[in-house]
């Protein structure tokens, strides 16, 4: 186990520069662009300070939103940081209609010494700029990317909780805003940045969750829109969803639609194997799979370790067999808000199965302890994944 770590945090460093390019004298210049334009009724410190207390995911949100329209021909104007508030829309605007619409998730963490920082942000923008494309909404630079997020965290700094593996969680999107009931990309589009506050995903430790694997319906297909991540992927998982609740279990785990034999993840989340030869597979990326900034983070830290790691096709039934015969050892699930999500058991129609003893396994929590150590600025951040914000 490495979770109890090393070299302290490099918080102070203020000229390490990340995959994007930007540094930080170039973040201050991205943040000026946008205009805050600050709500004259901010919520008192009082309540503040009790929504953080006992944050629930997705339920409070900080006072400000950042925002930036689209305009055909026009282009990206008007970058602003607003009061948080409803949106008036026409009854006829496409995103009702049509579901032209992306999103993206990430956090912002507090360090010991009171600085805060997010992870991998170029990934998140460039991931955001394919699901763009995807959908046919026009291209958000990585630099309004991460200046929309630096400066929406600056201006709401306060909110960001400072208790053990809790976070400002992040929530970029952007829609068809035109209102118009043709079928035809949206010649008018929003982009906006809100805040929530959010505490540890599992309360009272670790827990592993159980998964039934669909074999009725799909998440996506060949040449759909699987390795975008826009909202309507999210609507067509929650009947599957609900079908495996029914079932008595916590998340459901999707297969190939061609031919309904390999894994491809979860509803939100990637999917993990451990071999008991150390060896780590995940599937590959096929076009029908969400890329993960979690899940490419993993494969780094596991070979790291000098694990042996796989990118593959993973049939179903190898890890039905495997888990029966032991040479599957481990099972995890990850994404950013949970980061890794530890399986324990693995169902469907003709199965059932215990994954190793049920209980969250070693590498996998070592590799939960470690990729949260570097996010909370506990451990030395070796990639250089980690972007300070203030
Ligand atoms: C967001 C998402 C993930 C996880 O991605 P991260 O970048 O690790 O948060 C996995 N699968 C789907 C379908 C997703 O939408």
């Amino acid at each position: 186990m490495t979770t109890s770590s090393t070299t302290p945090a490099t918080s102070s460093s203020t000229t390490s520069t990340d995959a994007s390019g930007i540094l930080p004298a170039e973040l201050e210049d991205l943040v000026t662009l946008f205009d805050v334009r600050a709500t004259d009724s901010p919520t008192p410190d009082a309540e503040r300070a009790a929504a953080l207390e006992s944050p629930r995911f997705g339920t409070v949100f900080t006072d400000h939103m950042a925002r930036v329209s689209w305009r055909q021909g026009d282009g990206w104007l008007d970058r602003r940081i607003e009061k948080y508030g409803p949106l008036q829309l026409d009854p006829a605007t496409a995103v009702l209609h049509y579901a032209q619409e992306i999103f993206e998730g990430m956090k912002a963490y507090r360090h010991a010494d009171g600085s805060v920082w997010t992870f991998r942000p170029d990934a998140n923008a460039a991931r955001f700029a394919r699901s763009a494309h995807r959908l046919a909404l026009p291209a958000l630079s990585v630099d309004d990317f991460v200046g929309s997020i630096a400066a929406l965290v600056r201006t709401d700094v306060d909110w960001v909780p400072s208790g053990e593996d809790s976070s400002l969680y992040l929530r970029p999107f952007m829609f068809a805003s035109e209102s118009f009931l043709g079928v035809r990309p949206a010649a008018e589009v929003e982009y906006l940045v809100i805040a929530s506050p959010v505490g540890p995903y599992f309360a009272g430790g670790v827990k592993p969750v159980s998964i039934w694997v669909a074999e009725d319906y799909h998440r996506s297909g060949p040449g759909g829109t699987g390795d975008a991540k826009c909202g309507g992927n999210y609507a067509a998982s929650l009947l599957p969803q609900t079908l495996a609740q029914e079932q008595g279990c916590d998340q459901v785990c999707f297969l190939d639609a061609t031919t309904n034999t390999y894994l491809e993840e979860l509803g939100g989340m990637n999917v993990f194997v451990v071999m008991a030869d150390g060896s780590v597979h995940t599937p590959e990326l096929t076009g029908s799979i969400l890329e993960g900034v979690t899940r490419s983070s993993i494969l780094q830290l596991v070979a790291d370790r000098g694990h042996a790691v796989v990118e593959r096709r993973i049939p179903l039934a190898e890890v039905v067999s495997g888990l029966a015969d032991g040479t599957v050892r481990e099972i995890f699930a990850c994404g950013t808000a949970a980061v890794i999500t530890p399986v324990g058991r693995l169902a469907g129609t003709t199965f059932d199965s215990t994954v190793g003893d049920g209980e969250p396994g070693e590498l996998t929590m070592a590799i939960r302890g470690e990729l949260t150590d570097i996010q909370y600025g506990r451990a030395a951040d070796r990639h250089g994944w980690m972007r300070r914000l203030a």
